[in-house]
């Protein structure tokens, strides 16, 4: 099996079952073995030239942490794990332990299971901030099932909110020996990447490939095979990634979305003719494959 994609891999045991017995939630919270992830504004706390999480002890984040808002991720390395809140109006906390970094970054050097652990709490935090009030009374909300869902606290609404990701489709299109790569002209020069957007309302992930490459090029796509997923926690996309055929080749920036869109040949990409994008994110893993692929077949053939 491959890697996954970082920020995926299932290394937390999110141990649902767990979520509704409040007699094990209560004692995993006092236990020593329990671990917090603290997440102050946006950013996750690291230490080390090689940069590492830093879980926290239950001692350790009492100032912080209010039952309340509870947020159990899972078991992680047999450890009850739970995010932790802190206010970004606070100066930094824990100096002496490490220092807070944004997720961008870390995700290309933590370690696979440390970055699966520390986007799943971020993004769970996240979503708890912009969920204080009830969407359909403006009643307040409060936090249960250890954190991975919220009720409206009016008894006559009652509404239960869940935690979403928002599906967006990620795409390599190929004609032969070339791919449909494109950019958005606020990015670095020379940058090109896949193209991507979010799935609408009624519509299918393939439906979502086929009208986006559309949009944004013109180019009409036949065959759509999936690739991969990946968690995007920025705030909280699910990118389905996806290999697909051109039927057409003419290039028209439909929507204005992108300034440029090209074919590049295997060659150019291999030469370094353009930037492509970080090694985390799924498109460069669609590019990586993609080439791969083509390598296998002309070695085929
Ligand atoms: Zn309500």
């Amino acid at each position: 099996m491959e890697d996954p994609n970082v920020f995926a891999g299932a290394f937390v045991d999110r141990s649902g079952e767990r979520r509704k017995d409040p007699d094990w939630m209560a004692n995993a919270l006092q236990s020593d073995g329990a671990r917090f992830v603290p997440i102050w504004g946006d950013q996750c706390l690291v230490s080390g030239e090689l940069p590492e999480a830093v879980l926290l002890t239950r001692r350790q984040v009492d100032a912080y942490f209010d039952e309340d808002n509870l947020i159990f991720l899972g078991l992680f390395r047999d450890h009850p794990a739970f995010a932790v809140a802190i206010s970004q109006g606070l100066d930094a906390p824990f100096r002496e332990l490490g220092e807070f970094q944004s997720l961008r970054h870390l995700g290309t050097v933590l370690p696979a299971d440390e970055a699966n652990l520390v986007a799943h709490a971020r993004a769970l935090v996240l979503w708890h901030q912009s969920q204080v009030f009830c969407g359909i009374c403006g009643s307040p909300t409060v936090a249960e099932a250890g954190g991975n869902s919220r009720r409206c606290r009016n008894q006559g609404c009652g509404r239960e909110l869940f935690p979403r990701t928002d599906p967006a489709i990620i795409v390599i299109v190929a004609d032969g020996d070339r791919c449909l790569l494109g950019r958005q002209s606020n990015w670095p020069e020379g940058l090109y990447s896949t193209i991507a957007g979010f799935v609408e309302p009624g519509e299918s992930v393939e439906d979502a490939v086929r009208r986006e490459v559309y949009e944004e090029t013109n180019i009409r796509v036949g065959d759509v095979t999936y690739h991969s997923s990946q968690p995007w926690p920025f705030p909280s996309s699910l990118m389905l990634g996806f290999f697909a055929e051109a039927e057409s080749t003419d290039i028209i920036l439909n929507d204005g979305e992108l300034e440029d869109a090209r074919w590049f040949t295997r060659a150019q990409l291999q030469k370094g003719e353009i930037g492509l994008p970080f090694r985390i994110s799924i498109a460069r893993r669609l590019v990586d494959h993609w080439l791969k692929r083509d390598d296998a077949a002309a070695e085929c053939a």
